[in-house]
């Protein structure tokens, strides 16, 4: 998971100014900073052409250059980088150009605190990612790369492929919110992305993490749009979210902000027309908020824009548990293909949020043994297995598994390597990668997560003969509850907990097989079969559709 420090170089020749300023980043605990400080224009290059640089701060007057032109010749080098230009109240004229000329934002020194600091630096990295790298995701380049292998395996029409490639809609909204403290407004990035409008409404979670943008919102409504298909759920893809640190939000600030950014969508969503869920860092109570916000705005109460909603709402019996439910139900099927007992079974899971910690559950009543958890504080393991009732107990005090006191702490690196029979990612994408895929000591990955294993890693797992369960697969419990749930709402009709649960397996296990059986006629890896099942789907839909006009 990713908790790398930010890396700033600081060009600066005033010792006070210096000290000042690396003292208010090295206070920060969360995002941390690396600094490097020169005092020189000369050595500043020199470090940066050395590398490892994701932010310069740069005071224009220099020993050996002065002015604009100490930006222009760092902006000539580093042209992909933020600079933010630190000035004194004299020479603001020359920041304004420094702006004017590409600088991503100029800095008073006599009116610096931290908080000032910390959010230009944040804005600087944020508004060059918006510009430059939003569609060149890991995740985008992966769901592309997935979707571009099982077209050509399926010898799929060139122009549904193109088609298919990039969302049908995406809009990025900038929003405003209040702190709990009343001078303080924040803007953040906002984002909903609808990849296929050809089955019905569209659908997908709402996803509130700081490394949200447009590329990984993209990647992840066209896995919901093969995810729904191979389910035979009547929705296309969507996807949404907020690149914000939920964490460091009150529940008051986490309202508002989602009061905003459902304002900001509301066009696109509705019953019929698209219907957010949970994702990571979002709840039943976010969901809540979205559904009174739009509620508000329509005049009557509309349950069925969102799911995941809280029971009392309208929310399904089961659904906050499916993903983590649907997920040990398909490793049930998969252990029993591949002769695996899961009575006394390890099982290593990273992340113990909603998902990793309703597997982590399931997966013990079926009698196997949970050694190893992870979040983003720590890993935890544990080789004789983990009290669960105890872990949750203590995340439910402290939010998070650091300090724990009766596991080992481990890596969330370590947790994936670690000799287990069944491997849960059940957390970011990117993580099993060529990198570390030699390295796995487990007979199963079952993918809770989205997008956590790239192509290379899917290649080395097949030639080492470690089964991989698909994440439209594994995660597809979530999405096929909320579907129960949109059904209940559209009829004002409540189901039986043993009747989603049922009805859910039923979705699963019969997905399971189609797949298992494409697999093998083709001769090809569970991940394309369960892709192509999806994708041909959705293209039969397209094809009887015809075009407009
Ligand atoms: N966010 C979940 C997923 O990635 C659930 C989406 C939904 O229920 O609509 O599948």
């Amino acid at each position: 998971m990713r908790d790398a420090p930010i890396r700033i170089l600081l060009v600066e020749d005033n010792p006070v100014h210096q000290r000042m300023i690396r003292g208010l980043l090295e206070e920060s605990r969360r995002p941390r900073y690396e600094v490097d400080v020169v005092d020189r224009l000369s050595s500043g290059l020199d470090r940066f052409r050395a590398g490892a640089v994701d932010l310069v701060l740069l005071d224009l007057i220099l020993p050996d250059s002065e002015g604009i032109e100490t930006f222009l010749r760092f902006f000539s080098l580093a042209r992909s980088t933020p600079i933010v230009v630190l000035t004194s109240l004299d020479d603001s004229g020359t920041a304004a150009r420094a702006v004017e000329a590409g600088a991503q934002d100029y800095l008073l020194k006599a009116r610096m605190d931290s908080s000032v600091l910390m959010r230009s630096i944040r804005y600087a990295l944020e508004r060059t990612r918006a510009r430059s790298m939003e569609w060149s995701s890991p995740a985008f380049r992966l769901a592309h790369q997935q979707f571009l292998k099982a077209a050509q395996l399926m010898d799929l029409d060139d122009n549904v492929r193109q088609r298919l490639v990039f969302p049908a809609r995406a809009q990025l909204v900038s929003l405003p919110f209040r702190r709990d403290r009343y001078d303080v407004v924040e803007t953040v990035f906002g984002y909903r992305v609808q990849h296929i409008l050809t089955m019905g409404p569209t659908k997908g979670g709402v996803r509130y993490h700081p490394e949200v943008g447009l590329g990984e919102v993209a990647a992840l409504a066209m896995w919901m749009t093969w995810k729904c298909g191979l389910m035979r759920l009547p929705f296309g893809g969507a996807k949404g979210g907020i690149r914000i640190d939920p964490s460091e939000l009150s529940r008051s600030e986490l309202q508002r902000v989602t009061r905003r950014y459902t304002a900001e969508i509301v066009d696109m969503i509705g019953p019929d027309r698209d219907i957010p869920a949970p994702d990571m860092g979002t709840d039943e109570q976010v969901m809540a908020w979205m559904m009174d916000t739009y509620s508000q705005q329509h005049g009557h109460a509309v349950p069925a824009v969102v799911t995941g909603k809280p029971i009392e709402l309208g929310g399904s019996p089961g659904r906050k548990e499916a993903t983590g439910r649907g997920l040990v139900y398909l490793i049930r099927e998969a252990a029993r293909h591949i002769g695996l007992p899961l009575q006394g079974a390890t099982v290593a899971i990273q992340g113990f949020g909603n998902v990793g910690s309703n597997a982590a559950h399931f997966v013990q009543q079926l009698g196997a043994r949970v050694v190893a958890v992870s979040d983003v504080s720590t890993g935890l393991y544990a080789p004789d297995g983990l009290d669960l009732g105890d872990l949750r107990h203590h995340t439910e005090l402290h939010r998070v598994l650091r300090g724990y006191p009766r596991a080992e702490r481990i890596s969330n690196e370590e947790l994936l390597e670690i000799d287990c029979d069944i491997l849960i990612p059940a957390a970011l994408e990117n993580q099993i990668t060529a990198e570390n895929a030699e390295r796995l000591r487990c007979k199963m990955v079952a993918e809770g997560a989205n997008g956590p294993t790239s192509l290379e890693a899917d290649q080395i797992l097949a030639e080492r003969d470690i089964f991989v369960l698909p994440d439209v697969l594994g995660n597809a419990g979530g999405v096929t509850v909320s579907y129960f749930e949109w059904v209940q709402g559209m009829q004002n009709w409540i189901w039986t907990l043993e009747e989603v649960n049922r009805r859910l397996e039923q979705v699963l296990v019969d997905a399971f097989n189609r797949s298992m059986a494409r697999a093998e006629r083709d001769n090809i890896d569970l991940r394309a079969a369960a892709l192509i099942e999806g994708i041909e789907r959705v293209t039969g839909a397209m094809l009887s559709r015809g075009l407009f006009p």
